[in-house]
This record gives structure tokens, sequence and C-alpha cells, in this order.
């Protein structure tokens, strides 16, 4: 990234795109690199972050394209936009409002992993096709020293790391458990030796990766296995699926809590529905009981005006 580039990427992680409104500051022309990205870039196009043209694993801090760039497995660019200032507006928008952008960029997660667990089965047919077959024992004892060197290659990435965050003496507890590692494997290495002739053990014995779908050898040397394990390919993959992990687990928590939500609403409404029908009721209650009342009345008014006509005629008769 050119020193240009990366002054960009850094206002837009700190400014988002309201960068891109500020003004031309001439009294800093001097530093013209500074000056041009004070002024912002009004070239750019001004998309919104929940537009869907927006990558929403970008915005996440997941895209595969992001996490895998530079290494064997470089996925070119996203077919969606990414831009860093969106990601800044977005995360401050977030703080106010939930856009559930977590199941966008889980679902792509979810088919980016589910297509390199179908080249890892593809890779492991091709390997049981092509490579010597050995009975169950033997590859139990083939297996066994891949497992060790799977182990050797994670701690020799670990006392890398820590050897280059300056972490000497925790580096040197780390270098221990690779020795003992290594005894493990020789012993291994042995049992297996001698359960076939000499020839066959020669042969590489490969197997994949179930992280990253890249080929392991038996045979491999430490750096190669602290290539591949402390790798940015394999470790880029164990983000990628921790991540999704993560974004599984928020999203089934996210919507447990609006179903959650949208069971109280309906609870609330059915509640008051109730309480309506039921005060509805008791009116046309008392509604009846005063037509019956009035009824009742005009019924005696009407018997007393016929007993007095009643007694009218009796006294004319008389
Ligand atoms: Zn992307
Ligand atoms: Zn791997």
């Amino acid at each position: 990234m050119s020193a240009q580039a990366q002054m960009r990427a850094m206002l837009d992680q700190l400014m988002g795109t309201s960068r891109d409104e500020h003004v031309w500051l001439p009294q800093i022309s001097n530093l013209e690199c500074v000056g041009f990205y004070v002024a912002g870039d009004t070239t750019r196009q001004r998309i919104k972050f929940s537009d869907d043209r927006v990558c929403k694993s970008h915005l996440l801090n997941c895209c595969p394209h992001d996490v895998l760039s530079g290494t064997r497995m470089d996925l070119g660019e996203c077919l969606k936009v990414h831009d860093l200032a969106l990601r800044a507006d977005y995360e401050i928008a977030s703080k106010d409002q939930d856009f559930f952008f977590e199941l966008d960029a889980m679902d792509h997660l979810q088919s980016f992993i589910a297509d390199c667990d179908r080249r890892t089965e593809v890779a492991k047919k091709r390997l049981a096709e092509t490579q010597e077959e050995i009975s169950a024992e033997v590859a139990a004892k083939a297996e066994r020293v891949h497992e060790l060197n799977e182990e050797i290659g994670k701690l020799l990435a670990k006392v890398e790391q820590l050897g280059a965050d300056g972490n000497v003496e925790e580096s040197q507890k780390v270098m221990d458990e690779v020795e003992k590692a290594r005894v493990k494997k020789r012993e291994a290495e042995e049992v297996y030796r001698n359960s076939m002739p000499a020839s066959s053990f020669q042969q590489q014995k490969l197997r994949v990766c179930e992280v990253c779908s890249a080929y392991l050898g038996l045979h491999d040397n430490d750096r190669r296995l602290a290539d591949h394990f402390g790798g940015k390919l394999h470790l880029g993959f164990i983000e990628i699926r921790e991540k999704l992990e993560e974004l599984r687990r928020i999203v089934a928590d996210k919507q447990e809590k609006r179903n959650q939500e949208r069971l109280k609403r309906r609870e609330e409404r059915e509640r008051e529905e109730r309480e309506k029908l039921r005060r509805s009721r008791s009116h046309s209650k008392h509604t009846k009981r005063y037509i019956s009342l009035q009824t009742r009345n005009a019924i005696s008014d009407a018997s007393l005006l016929q007993a007095g006509i009643f007694c009218i005629c009796l006294a004319l008769l008389i």
C-alpha cells in the first residue's frame, strides 16, 4: 500500500464518509498530502453503508477477500463494495440501531466455508485414490505421526510469535513442549516405519489440512510445519472459522431475543383485546338491563293507563 493510500485508509477509519464534506485547507498546502486528505475525496462514490452493494462482511471486518489477501488463496477483489469510511459510518450508526448485518455476514462466511470443506473432501478422495492403500492399522500409525506434526507445527508457530513479541521466557517454555513432542514423534515414526517395507515408508504420505484444505506431508520438516501452522493462509482460515462461530452465536441470540419480543408483543395485544372484549360485554350488559328496566316501566305505565280507562268507562256506564 502506498503512503498516500495508507493515509487515506487511516482517515477513512477515523472519520467515515463525513471527511468528504471537509473543505480544502490551502494554508497547509505545503503538506500537499495532508492537505489533499483533509479536503476529502470528492470523487468518491457516495453510497450508504446499508446499500445492498456494500459488503456486510467487510463492515464487520471478516470478509474472506480481506482476510486471505496476499496468501496462496488470495480471492482477488470482493464483488461488493469495500470501503473503510463506510465501516466507520456503520460502527457509529450501529451504536444507536441494530442493523442485523451479522445475518448477511454469517450467510457469506457459511457459504465460503462450505466451499472450502467441499474442496477438502474432494482432495481427501483424490488422495485415497492415488496413495498406496494401507491397512487401517498402518493408517492409524501414520495418523499419529500427522497429529504430532500438527502439534509441533502449532507450537513452533507459537514460539515464533512469542519471540517476535519479545516474550523470551514464555517462548522457552513452549520450546520445551516442542522437544517433548519431537521425542513422541520419533517414537511414532519408528512404530510406523516398522509396520511396512522401507520403500513404502519413503513414499510421501499426504494428508489434507481440515482447516485450510492444504496438503500436509507426513515427512514435512519443522520449518515447513511451522510455516504452515503459523502461516497467513492457515491462520486466516482459523480466523474466518472462529468468526463464523461467533456470528452464529450472535445471530441465534438476536433471533431468540426478537422471538421473545414478538411473543411479548403478541401477548400484550391479546391481553388488550381480551380487555376490550370484557369492557364491551359489560357495557352491553348494562345497556340490556337498562332496556329491560325501561320496558318494564313502560309496561307498568301502560297497565296503569289501561286500568284508568277501564275505571272511566265503568263510571260512564254507571
Ligand atoms: Zn467482501
Ligand atoms: Zn492448514
